[in-house]
Order: C-alpha cells, then sequence, then structure tokens
C-alpha cells in the first residue's frame, strides 16, 4: 500500500515553515497531499481559492505533492481518500499542547491514523500566518517569510 500522508492546514497564508514541514515529509512518504480545510466557522483571510492557487504554483512540478481541500474532519478526508498519516508542525510548548489534543483526539476516531510530527527549523519557530497576516495589514513587506510564488496582493483580493 503506497504510503500517502496529508499536511492539513489552513495556510492562511502559507509560510515558509510550512513549505520546509512539506519539503522534509517528501522522502519519507509516497506522497504528501497538501489539504485546505474549510472551515466553516473561522473566516479566512485570503480565499480559498487564492490559498490553494498559491500552493499549486508553489509545488507545481513536484509530483510527490498533491494540493487539495476538504468539508469536515480530518480523519474523515482520510479514512475517504486511504491516508493513514497526518503531518503536523511543532514550534513550541504551546503548539505541542494544542496538537497533543487534536492529536490525541482523532487517534480516538480514527485509530488506524497516526500523526506525525515535525519540529519547526529554528529560524522559522517564530514565523506564523497570523503574524504574516499582522505584518500584511500593517503595510509591511513578507517577502522573506513566504515561499517564493507567494505575491500578496496589494488590497481588495483578500477573503
Ligand atoms: P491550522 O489552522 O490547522 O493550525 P496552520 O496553517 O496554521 O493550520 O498550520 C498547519 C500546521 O503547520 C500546524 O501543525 C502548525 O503547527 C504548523 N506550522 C505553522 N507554522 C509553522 C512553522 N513556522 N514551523 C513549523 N510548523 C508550523
Amino acid at each position: 500500500m503506497p504510503k500517502f500522508a496529508v499536511f492539513p492546514g489552513s495556510f492562511d497564508p502559507i509560510t515558509r515553515g510550512h513549505e520546509s514541514i512539506i519539503r522534509r515529509a517528501l522522502p519519507l512518504f509516497d506522497k504528501v497531499i497538501v489539504a485546505i480545510g474549510e472551515n466553516g466557522e473561522k473566516k479566512s483571510f485570503f480565499t480559498m481559492e487564492q490559498r490553494l492557487e498559491w500552493l499549486r504554483d508553489i509545488f507545481k512540478g513536484q509530483p510527490k505533492i498533491e494540493i487539495a481541500s476538504y468539508p469536515g474532519l480530518t480523519v474523515d478526508f482520510c479514512r475517504k481518500n486511504n491516508i493513514p498519516y497526518i503531518l503536523r508542525g511543532l514550534r513550541t510548548a504551546a503548539d505541542f499542547e494544542f496538537e497533543r489534543g487534536i492529536g490525541q483526539m482523532n487517534k480516538l476516531m480514527a485509530p488506524g491514523i497516526e500523526t506525525v510530527f515535525f519540529l519547526s527549523e529554528p529560524e522559522y519557530a517564530s514565523l506564523s500566518s497570523s503574524i504574516v497576516r499582522d505584518i500584511i495589514l500593517n503595510g509591511g513587506d513578507v517577502s522573506q517569510f513566504v515561499p517564493h510564488g507567494v505575491v500578496i496582493p496589494s488590497g481588495g483580493d483578500q477573503g
């Protein structure tokens, strides 16, 4: 059975921290599916279309990476698509506590699915989508924090 993993997230927007985890996971899996959860409650900063377009652009020409979006629970997406591994990143102790809750609840709901954690690279340990959004809102330059190919539209195109 091919080894598939999903890296679920909001990617609002994708940062170099996310990109680094995806690239580091590639040698371990046959396919990494980068998937944006459609979170009805949480209003995103960038539209789903914009976030998907960035992911497709960044990873085009990478046969082992697929881009997707999904409604509902990550474990249901995994079960539907036969994906036995969920990837998540850890920057801090706060991330650990947050991820432990999600990971252990997922384990109770779907015992056959394992969550695999990657420690953030030290240079990305303080990087988050929310800080990037804050810099954008205040007119700063985020190009060093987002992957090459992510061009932030100047006004008007935010979701
Ligand atoms: P979510 O809304 O599900 O938390 P995010 O897009 O914010 O989604 O993050 C997806 C995953 O990437 C999470 O596991 C998060 O901890 C991890 N992550 C976010 N930023 C970084 C970073 N700079 N370094 C390592 N992991 C990160």
